[in-house]
């Protein structure tokens, strides 16, 4: 077992499970804990109940499925922890082994857009086009929808705008990741990427539009599906001298193939290459451009703080190019955007949103900084609920 979940029994590994002593010291740093103040809704509260599952003391029931799918997968807790429990692909595992017994309703829906969407490269772009023009005619707003759900920016005048897929002829090659939300709804923010990337002494090539890393189906549930997601990815980059991502959630993801794919003798040895080789946007020796980027709230996706210690990059780039970095309060805290908890936890992540646009707006700074395109979503919908006008962009987009 290598891959914090159990490919036969589909559920946290034992020795994870071990390495938790219960001493407590990821509870402060744990966002529902702090909200709820339940221990059920911590990391020691999880853990213990994944582990009377492995011991056969628990069941996998209803309860069971709340703590985890309470939980934000934000791994403040992971970094808050002495003894280096691995919880990120704890929950993970514990969350595809809660997937079987769910309600049919909320599970059909979830495996059509996890297992069958978004394995599928040229629906992911229909179902954008489809979006883009339901945007357009506000055809949209006659579906219903959760208060202050956050959704992604499609638009059709972007869509159509063919994307660069090739930039630079000199240095090391360059396999940019389109992604699948940030090649239909932040364009803008890959022709930044391709544009620095090359800038930078890369050949820059980008992967094709629509294709998904498989990060959110390992997220809620479905690692089957991120596999061949997995697998999809690597025919594509491998090769490449470097793998370049430029949202978070999936340069955090993209680093753990050579897990996700270690039993499969046919994919391992590549999956390990590509892993090792991915980097976020952000740890590339950037050239940004002089500029006078002014004050910047600076907000840390939690797969930049928590699954790759990346905190000070964004903002060297940002004072490079002569940004004022504000931080934010308590600006560790997940913003409550986590993959489709928007969705499943619909009053923790409006909670979350509402302090996390608080504390951007008290900076006072006209821009924020937003590496992660499920942050910049919640976090506009939650600028959007306190009236606050403060303008989103990426780092690479500020300094490239
Ligand atoms: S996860 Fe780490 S910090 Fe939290 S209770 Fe377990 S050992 Fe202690
Ligand atoms: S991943 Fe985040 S929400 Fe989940 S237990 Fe850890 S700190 Fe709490």
């Amino acid at each position: 077992m290598s891959a914090g979940w159990n490919s036969s029994t589909r559920a946290p590994d034992a020795e994870d499970i071990a390495s938790c002593v219960a001493c407590g010291l990821c509870l402060p740093a744990c966002p529902t804990f702090r909200l709820t103040g339940r221990e059920t809704a911590s990391p020691r509260g999880r853990i213990a109940a994944m582990r009377a599952v492995d011991e056969g003391r628990g069941e996998v029931d209803g309860s069971f499925r709340t703590m985890m799918d309470e939980c934000l997968a934000c791994r403040a807790c992971e970094t808050a922890c002495p003894s280096g429990v691995p919880f990120g692909r704890m929950v993970e595992a514990a969350r595809a082994q809660a997937e079987p017994g769910r309600a049919p309703r909320g599970r059909l829906g979830r495996r059509a857009g996890l297992v069958w969407l978004l394995p599928r490269r040229r629906a992911v772009m229909t179902a954008a086009w489809v979006a883009g023009l339901g945007a357009a005619t506000r055809l949209d707003r006659a579906l219903p929808r959760r208060h202050g759900t956050a959704r992604p920016p499609v638009r059709l005048r972007e869509l159509a705008r063919p994307l660069p897929r090739a930039q630079g002829d000199q240095g090391p090659a360059a396999a940019v990741l389109a992604g699948c939300v940030v090649s239909v709804a932040y364009r803008p923010l890959l022709r930044a990427t391709m544009r620095l990337v090359a800038a930078s002494g890369h050949r820059a090539r980008m992967t094709a539009p629509g294709g998904c890393c498989g990060a959110l189906a390992m997220h809620h549930g479905h690692p089957e599906a991120a596999q061949t997601m997995a697998r999809q990815r690597i025919a594509e980059v491998d090769g490449a001298d470097v793998v370049v991502v430029n949202a978070a959630g999936c340069s955090a993801h993209m680093k753990t193939y050579g897990e996700l794919l270690a039993d499969d003798p046919r994919w391992a040895e590549r999956a390990a290459r590509v892993a090792a080789r991915t980097r976020d946007v952000l740890e590339l020796d950037l050239a940004a451009r002089e500029g006078s980027v002014g004050a910047v709230a600076m907000h840390d996706a939690c797969h930049h703080l928590n699954g790759q210690g990346i905190r000070e990059q964004p903002r060297a780039l940002l004072r490079a190019a002569g940004g004022e970095v504000r931080e934010l309060a308590d600006g560790g805290r997940c913003c409550g955007a986590a993959g489709l908890y928007g969705v499943t936890q619909p009053e923790l992540s409006a909670r979350l949103r509402r302090l996390k646009a608080e504390a951007i707006a008290a900076t006072g700074a006209p821009v924020v900084a937003v590496a992660n395109p499920g942050c910049a979503m919640q976090i506009t919908a939650g600028l959007a609920e306190i009236g606050a006008a403060v303008r989103l962009a990426h780092p690479v987009e500020l300094a490239g």
